[in-house]
């Protein structure tokens, strides 16, 4: 048993709240440090399994223990969401057949494109809603992939149900869980393969890190993801490592605190004569409204808060806001006025007096 393993077991007795603070810290010997540092090396010294620095870092490890401990699984990180997603999609032979949503994150629409186009994959495209829809589609399919909630529909999927049907199908089975996190949703729990994290998001949590990760249900699959990572070299940076960990650790609180504004922003934002329609899956910290009015008003409103920032990407201390549709990618039955609120830390008044001036501003 490794390290690792060893602390994710010793970790199941603990809370998610103290597992976050305490897995991935070096051994307690005196005078060490209680932090994992910041290794910057290209190489090691002979004679140990890692060897070279695209094949291993100690700082990787202490982000992948932590996250792997949080998950119920083994973590293996990555220099970015997408490249995670990359490794999973990577499983699926040419000619292969892959589920997945068609209201999914950008980026994965764009790599499902790609594998269509150059390894004459089969997509097919389903509502992570229509369960029964879902099990049909796993039927000779390769790999089942489900993002719930997803961006920026937020829908939300059967994740139970959907494992049975994939795994009865014979297909690998593997959810994105950037939008729910491990402390809202554990996917390996309700059998999948693969949890795969966009770290840079709340994980991360500060706006200040590009980094991603899959979590593999067991050591062979997890083997099968560090071999793309070796082969491809989507690896993560050692400081960006440390970062995520140090994000994480107060991934709990942060989600607890921004969950709790953004279910009383909500309340307040329903019922806004400018507000066609308020989505929020009940949890997490991201809601999606659909604004009244023309692109233009609505990039207007958008471009108008002044605590809430215009930006992409999500999951940070700094409430964040976007048009989808500004996106030329975005799936066209995303609504052209549908504007994704990541919501941050601020205190909830400020943040919703902000969103309702702007939005009065426009009448
Ligand atoms: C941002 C995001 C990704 C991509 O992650 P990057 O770290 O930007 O490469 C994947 N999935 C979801 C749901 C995301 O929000």
């Amino acid at each position: 048993m490794s390290n690792a393993e060893h602390a994710a077991s010793a970790h199941e007795t603990l809370h998610r709240e103290t597992i976050a603070v305490h897995a991935g810290r070096p051994p307690r010997t005196p005078d060490a440090p209680l932090s994992t540092p910041v290794h910057l090396a290209s190489t090691f010294v002979a004679g140990g399994p890692v060897a070279y620095g695209r094949y291993g870092n100690p700082s990787w490890d202490a982000f992948e223990e932590a996250l792997g401990a949080l998950e119920g699984g083994r973590c293996v990180s990555f220099a970015s969401g997408i490249a995670a997603i990359a490794a999973v999609f990577d499983l699926v032979p040419t000619g292969g057949v892959v589920v997945a949503p068609r209201h999914s994150y950008t980026g994965t629409i764009g790599q499902l494109n790609d594998l269509a186009a150059s390894r004459g994959v089969t997509v097919r495209f389903i509502d992570v809603r229509d369960t029964q829809g879902i099990a049909d589609a796993a039927a000779g399919a390769d790999l089942v992939w489900i993002e719930s909630p997803t961006n920026p529909a937020l829908e939300v999927a059967d994740l139970t149900a959907i494992g049975r049907a994939a795994r009865d199908a014979g297909a690998l089975f593997a959810v994105d869980n950037t939008f729910a996190t491990p402390l809202l949703q554990r996917p390996l729990e309700v059998g999948a393969h693969f949890s795969v994290h966009s770290a840079t998001k709340a994980i991360s949590g500060h706006s200040d890190v590009v980094m991603g990760a899959v979590v593999a249900a067991d050591d062979e699959l997890r083997a099968r993801i560090v071999a793309r990572r070796s082969l491809n070299g989507a690896i993560p940076a050692p400081l960006e490592s440390f970062l995520a960990l140090r994000g994480l650790r107060t991934l709990p609180v942060r989600l607890e605190r921004a969950q709790a504004t953004a279910q009383a922003l909500v309340t307040r934002l329903e019922g806004h004569p400018r507000i066609e329609e308020v989505r929020y899956p009940g949890f997490g910290t991201i809601i999606s409204i659909v604004v009244r009015g023309s692109v233009e008003e609505v990039e207007r409103f958008a471009d108008s808060t002044r605590v809430w920032v215009h930006a992409t990407s999500l999951g940070g201390v700094e409430s964040t806001l976007e048009r989808r549709r500004r996106w030329p990618a975005e799936a066209e039955t995303i609504p052209e006025g549908l504007v994704r609120l990541s919501v941050g830390l601020e205190h909830v008044d400020d943040l919703a007096r902000d969103l309702e001036r702007a939005l009065d501003a426009l009448a």
